[in-house]
């Protein structure tokens, strides 16, 4: 592939808005979470998210999260596994509420 199409591929894309629209608990760690994503376009199979969530302070954590729905689904899908003493998933995998936003 040339050189210009790799870099083009991974060209980094700007942070957008994130809102959760439903939490769906799968087992006592595990958890599905919908989102509504500012201006998502169809996503391809095997892709992933980076989620970076931002504290009052201004602290900011990011991770990666595979994509859990369908390109033809409607809302991003996220399956997150709660590590207790974890920074982020305790919050995606717990804490969060439909309505939140990050
Ligand atoms: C491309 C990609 C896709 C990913 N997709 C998913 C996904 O779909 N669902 C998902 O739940 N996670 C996924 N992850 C992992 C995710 O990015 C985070 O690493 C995970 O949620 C832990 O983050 P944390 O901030 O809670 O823990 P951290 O604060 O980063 O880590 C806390 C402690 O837990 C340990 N730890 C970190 N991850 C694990 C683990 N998986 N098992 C056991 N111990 C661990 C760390 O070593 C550390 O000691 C993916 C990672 C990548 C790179």
């Amino acid at each position: 592939m040339a050189r210009t199409a790799v870099l083009g591929r991974l060209r980094r894309l700007p942070w957008v808005t994130a809102t959760a629209r439903d939490v769906v608990d799968e087992t006592a760690r595990a958890r599905t979470i919908t989102l509504d994503v500012e201006g998502w376009t169809r996503h391809r199979p095997g892709q992933h998210v980076d989620v970076r969530l931002t504290a009052e302070d201004g602290y900011q954590a990011q991770r990666s999260y595979s994509i859990a729905s369908g390109p033809e689904e409607d809302g991003v899908k996220l399956t997150i596994d709660r590590i207790d003493d974890g920074e982020v998933s305790p919050y995606l995998a717990g804490a969060l509420q439909p309505g939140d936003v990050f």
